[in-house]
C-alpha cells in the first residue's frame, strides 16, 4: 500500500524559483567522509541530472580543505566549504547555525542528509529555522516527471505502508536518507569542480554547548552497512548460543552476523546487529536469513540485498517470498552442511 501525502496548506511564502541545485550534507568525522555521503552523492547525481541542476556538497569542520577533492571525485560539481575553529568538533548549535545561514543565503532546491545520529539531530532544526518541511528516514527518492518536485518515500505506520511525501509550497525540499539504501557514487579522480569558501559567521555566544571530550564506545560495534555478506539469525535459533554457529559461517564467508529484533529483544545479541526498520538497513551482496520468518519490519531493512538466501523449517514463511534461494529445513542441519560444503570447495 502506498500513500501520497501533500501539504495542502497555503500558497508559497517564498519565491520558489530562487531555489536551485541539489545539496548533500557531507558529514565528516575526524576528517573522514561518512559512507552515507557517498550514497547521497550517488542519489543526488541522479536527481540533479533529472532536474537539470548542479550537485553540490556542503562540508563543515576545520582544516578540511582536502575533503573537497574527494567530494568532487564522487560527483559534486561544487563544494561549499565552511571552516571555523568552532566547527572543529560537531555541535548541534554551531552546525545548525552555519547550515541555516548557508541555505538562507544560497537557496538550494533540495537538501539531503544521512539519517545518522548527526543528520537526525540537525535536519529538523535546520528545516524549522528555514521554514520548510522535512521527510525523515527516506528509503527512496524520485523526481516527479511532470513538475520536477522530489517524491520522498519512507515507511510509515510501523512499516505497514510506504508513504510518498511531497513538499510543494516550501523550499528547500529536505530529506534525511537511511544509510545503506542508496547506491554509492563511483569515484573518478579526474573530475573537476568548484570549491567555494563560506564566510562562517560564528562566535562563542552562538554556542550553548562545549564539547569537552569525545569518549569512544568500547563496545565492539558490527559494521553491517559495509559488509558484503551478512549471516542473520532469528528466533528460530532457539537459544543465544545459536549465534556462535552463524558466526562460524560468517567468518568462512568473510561476513558479519546480523539479527532479527526478536533475538535482540530476547537479549541474545546486541542491538548493533539488528537488521530492519528499527535496526540497520543493509544492502550486502549476500544476505543469509536463518530462522527468520520475514516480518515486514525485518524485510524493510534487507530486501534490497543483491542475493537473499533463506533457511527456514516452515516452507510457508514469508521470507521465502523475497528470497532468491530458499532452503526448507532445520538451520542446525543446513548451516553445518553449508560449512562442510564450503570447506570442500
Ligand atoms: P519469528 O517471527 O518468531 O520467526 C522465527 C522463524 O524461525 C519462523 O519462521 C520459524 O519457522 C523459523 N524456525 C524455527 N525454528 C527453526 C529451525 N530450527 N530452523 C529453521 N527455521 C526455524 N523486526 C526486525 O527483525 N527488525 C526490526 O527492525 C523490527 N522493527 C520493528 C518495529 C516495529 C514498530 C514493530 C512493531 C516490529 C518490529 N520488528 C522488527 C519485529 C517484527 O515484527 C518481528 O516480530 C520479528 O522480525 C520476528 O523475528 P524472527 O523472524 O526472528 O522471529
Amino acid at each position: 500500500f502506498n500513500a501520497i501525502i501533500k501539504e495542502e496548506n497555503d500558497a508559497p511564502k517564498k519565491d520558489l524559483s530562487a531555489y536551485k541545485n541539489v545539496w548533500v550534507f557531507a558529514e565528516q568525522r575526524e576528517g573522514k567522509i561518512m559512507p552515507v555521503v557517498i550514497e547521497l552523492l550517488g542519489e543526488g547525481r541522479k536527481l540533479a541530472d533529472e532536474i537539470g541542476t548542479d550537485l553540490c556538497a556542503i562540508v563543515l569542520g576545520n582544516n578540511i580543505e582536502d575533503l573537497s577533492k574527494e567530494l568532487i571525485a564522487y560527483g559534486a560539481d561544487k563544494v561549499y566549504l565552511a571552516q571555523h575553529e568552532l566547527l572543529e568538533k560537531f555541535t548541534t548549535d554551531g552546525y545548525t547555525k552555519v547550515i541555516t545561514d548557508a541555505i538562507n543565503e544560497i537557496k538550494p532546491e533540495i537538501v539531503l542528509l544521512g539519517a545518522t545520529h548527526i543528520g537526525r539531530d540537525l535536519a529538523p532544526r535546520v528545516a524549522a529555522r528555514v521554514d520548510t518541511g522535512l521527510t525523515a528516514d527516506c528509503t527512496k527518492l524520485e523526481i516527479d516527471p511532470e513538475d520536477k518536485k522530489i517524491m520522498q518515500t519512507r515507511p510509515a505506520f510501523g512499516g505497514n505502508i510506504m508513504a510518498t511525501i511531497v513538499c510543494p509550497n516550501h523550499r528547500p525540499q529536505m530529506s534525511t536518507v537511511r544509510p545503506g539504501v542508496m547506491d554509492k557514487a563511483h569515484r573518478d579522480d579526474s573530475r573537476t569542480g568548484e570549491v567555494i569558501e563560506i564566510d562562517v559567521k560564528l562566535s562563542k555566544e552562538d554556542m550553548r554547548t562545549e564539547v569537552v571530550e569525545i569518549v569512544k564506545t568500547k563496545k565492539e560495534m558490527v559494521s553491517l552497512t559495509d559488509a558484503d555478506v551478512i549471516v542473520s539469525g532469528g528466533r528460530g535459533l532457539g537459544k543465544p548460543e545459536g549465534f556462535e554457529l552463524l558466526k562460524q559461517l560468517a567468518d568462512k564467508l568473510g561476513g558479519v552476523v546480523g539479527a532479527s529484533r526478536a533475538t535482540v529483544d530476547a537479549g541474545w545479541i546486541d542491538h548493533s546487529h539488528q537488521v530492519g526498520q528499527t535496526g540497520t538497513t543493509v544492502k550486502p551482496k549476500i544476505y543469509i536469513a536463518c530462522g527468520i520468518s520475514g516480518a515486514i519490519q525485518h524485510l524493510a531493512g534487507m530486501q534490497s540485498s543483491d542475493i537473499i538466501i533463506a533457511i527456514n523449517k516452515n516452507a510457508n514463511a514469508p521470507i521465502f517470498e523475497v528470497a532468491d534461494f530458499g532452503i526448507v529445513g532445520d538451520l542446525y542441519d543446513v548451516v553445518p552442511a553449508l560449512m562442510d560444503a564450503l570447506d570442500r570447495a
